[in-house]
């Protein structure tokens, strides 16, 4: 027969626990205040992921509308873009064509850079090309990089995308609108550009007849190898479970292999100024095959 002091003690420590959970309940709901960017009110689970990036940079984070597009760009493709500067301040941008529009679609597209930046904060890596990476068209540093950067982008988009879908922030932007670029492109190019639209289509635009419309442009355009790759990519991306910064370069390098059809290996950037906030992986080829396009 067991004694009746156990379950004493038990009772004692589930009450403690409980109103510890309690306690700190209240103290969450207490220092997140709700906070304000770029004249936008934003909601208290936003503004945690605002008060937690400035806290680890222990910096103020600069915001600003600016023109994101090419000049003379007909439609607005890039909505909003971040990144931490040498000094560990945030920035994060907003094109133009939001200012005194929808605030709730602003929030929707600060929320989403601030979950980017939130990444890098916890040690989120980035990829850069090394110098030693070269291609027929010039260092890979300076003709692929923007490749590379879309690619890790939308990596991070699976990493958060439950957040965005339980915010509804999802819903608030429209990301389809590749399809309109894709109808009247008049290259025929099938790059890895390409490879990165098709993926970044199945796996972000949750619209299944929208992108049977893409696919058939593809496919009319004889663009078929970047609609195998950009399947394949989106497959790896999706099934992907990354929980925490290390997760991500095994993810990234499987998806390169398929986006240039080489192997590359990263290594840490040990000269990379902002190393006590997150790593930046520098990509050196270590196979490369003849590239075919
Ligand atoms: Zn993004």
């Amino acid at each position: 027969m067991r004694s009746e002091k156990p379950s004493l003690v038990k009772t004692f420590t589930a009450a403690l626990y409980l109103s510890l959970v309690c306690f700190l309940v209240v103290t969450s709901q207490q220092t997140n205040k709700p906070r304000t960017l770029l004249n936008v009110q934003l909601g208290s689970e936003v503004s945690s992921w605002l008060d937690e990036v400035e806290k680890k940079l222990g910096n103020k984070i600069y915001a600003e509308y600016v023109e994101l597009d090419e000049v003379n760009s007909e439609s607005d493709y890039v909505f909003g873009t971040s990144y931490i500067t040498e000094k560990g301040i945030a920035v994060l941008q907003v094109d133009e064509s939001f200012f005194g529009k929808d605030k709730k679609k602003t929030e929707s597209v600060i929320a989403h850079e601030l979950l980017h930046l939130r990444l890098r904060v916890r040690g989120y890596p980035q990829f850069l090309f090394s110098p030693t990476v070269k291609t027929k068209r010039g260092l890979a540093q300076d003709v692929e990089q923007s490749n590379v950067n879309d690619l890790v982008s939308m990596i991070e988009h699976k990493i958060f995308k439950s957040e965005m879908q339980r915010s509804g922030f999802d819903k608030l932007i429209d990301l389809t609108n590749g399809l309109e670029a894709a109808r009247y492109a008049d290259y025929t190019e099938d790059g890895q550009a390409d490879t990165l639209n098709y993926a970044r289509a199945v796996l972000e635009w949750n619209n299944p007849k929208l992108l049977e419309e893409y696919t058939k442009i593809y496919k009319a355009k004889g663009w078929t190898r970047s609609l195998e790759s950009g399947k394949k990519i989106a497959e790896i991306i999706r099934a992907s479970t990354i929980n925490s910064p290390k997760d991500v370069a095994p993810v990234f390098l499987r998806c390169m292999t398929v986006l240039y059809q080489a192997e590359f290996t990263v290594k840490p950037d040990k000269a990379f100024a902002l190393t006590k906030v997150y790593p930046q992986m520098l990509i050196y080829a270590s196979r490369l095959k003849p590239r075919s396009r």
